[in-house]
């Protein structure tokens, strides 16, 4: 059997999946976290025998103590890692910049560059960084790739990433939207044009990624053409705990009037905004519940939450000139009718027309919830961003 590790690594944490290359099938998955505290934690699952999670509590130092913990729980509960065909080792890596335009085979020099990267992302590719080093020193003997989150929106053009500031100090500090999310917006794109049967070089889409971190990519063809998200991810649409867009005179403001730190607005927009910031609760299934229970708080902040995405629907189709497909995706985009309908309602008049049966039918699989008379397809499509890390890592190596 081939399979490929992929890991998606935290500063304390790190999440990993073994993905059979053939099947495209989950074997193995789990999870390693609170590393570096005093007692640790690593969860296993052995998908391919139907098995059980299993926790072992443990004390974690660091990264490479987390990835013994990891083959340990093969070890223990399997699939046995000596009888599979390790063929690579996928990393997530949230920022690329403008220099990795795809999946990319991890020497000392791309290793060096996903570090140089980190003022762009301070908050992961130090974390990436970890999670690589741990595992080139536990499987050394195997290709580990890095696979961007940025590298899909690489082919918007200038207008899109362009950012009207002063051009030279852009230029050297490296300010552009880079957009994130690219695996699953990638995946789910090309899952959509093969779900119609329909080539993707004719589709325009529109993937509405709606999860904890949300985000909306305009996929002409194939190739992203404008998202959501900037040079970080806290740009766009509004997030379990991030503001998304907000007018950058908020900070001046916020800083001059109430003596708020840099560090501290940093906190706000990205740890304290959004729904949380919005309704004391950031987790959209509470939100949902007090809203249906009439709570006028959660309500208010839902529509607000629905505005900012039309909005985007509204933007893209102008920029795509035209619209064959929206798709939802993530936990929120995936699991909730009730969000999918109100945040599409009232855009008859642009084609789109969501099929009140259809939405609500419960189902896990990929589905059409658009009536057959809607000039636009609304699409459900779960995402899968271990799998499209597989599928590219497998493409290098
Ligand atoms: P993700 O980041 O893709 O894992 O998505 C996490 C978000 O999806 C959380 O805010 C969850 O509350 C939300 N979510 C999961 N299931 C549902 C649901 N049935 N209704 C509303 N939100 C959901």
């Amino acid at each position: 059997m081939t399979a490929i590790l992929v890991i998606n690594s935290g500063s304390s944490s790190f999440k990993y999946q073994l993905i059979d290359v053939d099947t495209e099938t989950e074997l193995a998955g789990g999870l390693v976290e609170r590393i570096g505290e005093k007692l640790g934690r690593a969860r296993h699952t052995n998908v391919a025998a139907g098995g059980e999670r299993q926790d072992t509590n443990l004390t974690i130092r660091d990264h490479t103590v987390g990835f013994a913990a990891m083959i340990a729980g093969f070890a223990e509960h399997g699939p046995q890692l000596t009888e599979i065909d390790l063929v690579a080792v996928g990393h997530r890596v949230v920022q690329g910049g403008a220099i990795f335009t795809g999946p990319t085979v991890i020497t000392d020099t791309v290793l060096a560059q996903i570090t140089e990267l980190s003022a762009l992302a301070p908050l992961h590719n130090p974390a990436h960084v970890q999670g690589i080093e741990a595992g080139r020193l536990n499987f050394p003997y195997v290709p580990h790739v890095a696979v961007f989150d940025t590298s899909f929106h690489l082919t918007m053009p200038a207008p899109a990433y362009t950012y009207a500031i002063d051009t030279a100090l852009a230029a050297k500090h490296g300010i552009r939207r880079y957009g994130f999310h690219g695996s699953s917006h990638k995946y789910v794109s090309e899952a959509a044009a093969e779900f119609l049967g329909r080539p993707l070089a004719e589709l325009k889409t529109i993937v509405l990624h709606l999860g904890n971190g949300a985000s909306a990519c305009a996929v002409d063809g194939g190739k992203s053409i404008d998202t959501s998200m900037g040079l970080t991810p806290l740009q766009g649409l509004v997030m379990g705990t991030r503001s998304g867009d907000i007018d950058p005179a908020v900070l001046f403001h916020l800083h001059r009037k109430a003596g708020y730190s840099i560090d501290q607005l940093d906190e706000l927009l990205n740890k304290k905004s959004g729904m949380l910031g919005l309704t004391g609760n950031g987790d959209m299934r509470d939100v949902e519940v007090a809203a249906l229970a009439g709570d006028a708080i959660a309500q208010a902040a839902l529509d607000v939450y629905y505005h900012r995405i039309r909005g985007y629907v509204g933007n893209y189709m102008a920029q795509l000139g035209g619209l064959d497909v929206i798709v939802f995706t993530a936990g929120v985009g995936e699991n909730s009718g009730v969000i999918r309908e109100r945040a599409l309602e009232g855009l008859e008049g642009l084609g789109i027309q969501v099929d009140h049966d259809r939405n609500y039918a419960f189902s896990r699989g990929a589905r059409v919830i658009s009536t057959d008379a809607s000039r636009v397809t609304v699409l459900v499509i779960p995402t899968n961003e271990e799998l499209e890390i597989a599928r590219e890592s497998r493409a290098v190596i």
